[in-house]
């Protein structure tokens, strides 16, 4: 198809199911996600309405702002919200959450897997199993984990799982997908507060089992962002997940090289823990490092975290020895000293 052929033609069938294929394989899942029409920020809102309920307790845990931010959202449909947060420099360990459940005996459980704002990644496989235990409904913001971790949605037991491609991916931010468990689609249905012909209605979007078609298709999927994601994910394939898991890992690994090396400190306490697309400076009164704005991929906290840290970003495109390499220098002009010794630490642990 042409380009100019590309921008008019509506999406067909045989792309949306390539589409709903590709997504699936990288999620490990033999069951359609639901694609969503926007943003990945609209499907974390629309898997917390759509299992909000009065007489509902779920514990959501929250390692970073949009953690906080679905805990209103369950909120707001009447749930009774049991937080557990930890300081936004550390991630939540399996006894507190284990803990959390004993105590309120929650339905459900909610959590980011990664965390890019504070450089953080929650241990996601010994949380599921900890929510296995219990039997309890599992909903995980996978925006900024998939590609740069894994996820295996089936073999772990993930209900919900919410994912973006404008992360490791290297994709488009115009249309996201939820990967649901038949379970979460019973958990959905048998909630009557579940919204419906509504923006919000995953249930409105659910692919049917017998072929007919859900409330709402393809008609409100943009037909561009739908096509671009397509792209991305093909390349993906082509790639490999597991090289570009590999890719952000050996990223975060020379990241953290050079800021040693520059006599610097992740802000992140656990090395165990932290998210292989952003890495964390702690900025601790070190004037230098107050930026305002971003310089390339390095980047201010953003919201509460702002004078704290810095963020490198090196997720996407970016998970490549190059960015890397002219973060370190910019850290090293920022502090004044000379990058040479920072980016032969860079390049001994990405290992070329
Ligand atoms: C980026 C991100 C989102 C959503 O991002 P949008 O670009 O607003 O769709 C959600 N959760 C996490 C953890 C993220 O990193």
């Amino acid at each position: 198809m042409s380009p100019e052929h590309n921008v008019h033609v509506p999406l067909s069938v045989d792309e949306y199911n390539k589409l709903t294929q590709l997504i699936s394989t990288i999620l490990f899942t033999e069951h359609p996600p639901v694609i969503i029409p926007a943003e990945a920020i609209l499907g974390i809102e629309a898997v917390a309405a759509g299992i909000a309920a009065p007489g509902r307790t779920i514990v959501n845990i929250v390692t970073g702002p949009y953690g906080s931010l679905f805990g209103k959202w369950l909120e707001r449909g009447g749930t009774t919200v049991i937080e557990v947060k930890v300081p936004f420099d550390e991630v939540v360990t399996g006894d507190q959450v284990a803990s959390a459940i004993k105590e309120f005996s929650p339905c459900a459980l909610s959590f980011v897997q990664a965390e890019v704002v504070t450089g953080g990644s929650n241990p996601a496989k010994e949380i599921f199993k900890i929510a296995k235990e219990f039997n309890l409904i599992t909903v995980t913001d996978s925006v900024s984990a998939v590609g740069g971790e894994a996820l295996l949605v089936d073999e772990w037991g993930v209900d919900f799982a919410v994912i973006g491609a404008q992360k490791a991916l290297a994709g488009p931010n115009g249309v996201s997908a939820v990967s649901i468990s038949p379970r979460g689609w019973e958990f959905l249905e048998s909630n009557k507060n579940a919204p419906r012909n509504s923006i919000l209605s995953l249930l409105d979007l659910r692919p049917s089992l017998d072929g007919t078609a859900p409330l709402r298709v393809a008609p409100n999927i943009p037909t561009l962002e739908a096509r671009a994601l397509i792209l991305a994910l093909t390349r993906i394939e082509e790639e490999g997940l597991e090289q570009i898991i590999q890719r952000h890992e050996r990223a975060a690994a020379a990241t953290l090289a050079g800021i040693e090396s520059l006599g610097l400190e992740p802000w992140q306490k656990d090395s165990r823990h932290y998210s292989t697309l952003t890495t964390t400076v702690r900025i601790a009164g070190k004037q230098d490092l107050q930026i305002e704005k971003p310089i390339g991929i390095v980047a201010p906290g953003d919201g509460e975290l702002f004078g704290h840290l810095l963020r490198i970003n090196h997720f996407g495109t970016n998970a490549a020895r190059k960015s890397v390499e002219e973060a370190i220098s910019t850290l090293a002009e920022l502090l004044k000293q000379v990058p040479d010794q920072a980016l032969q630490a860079v390049r001994l642990a990405w290992g070329e």
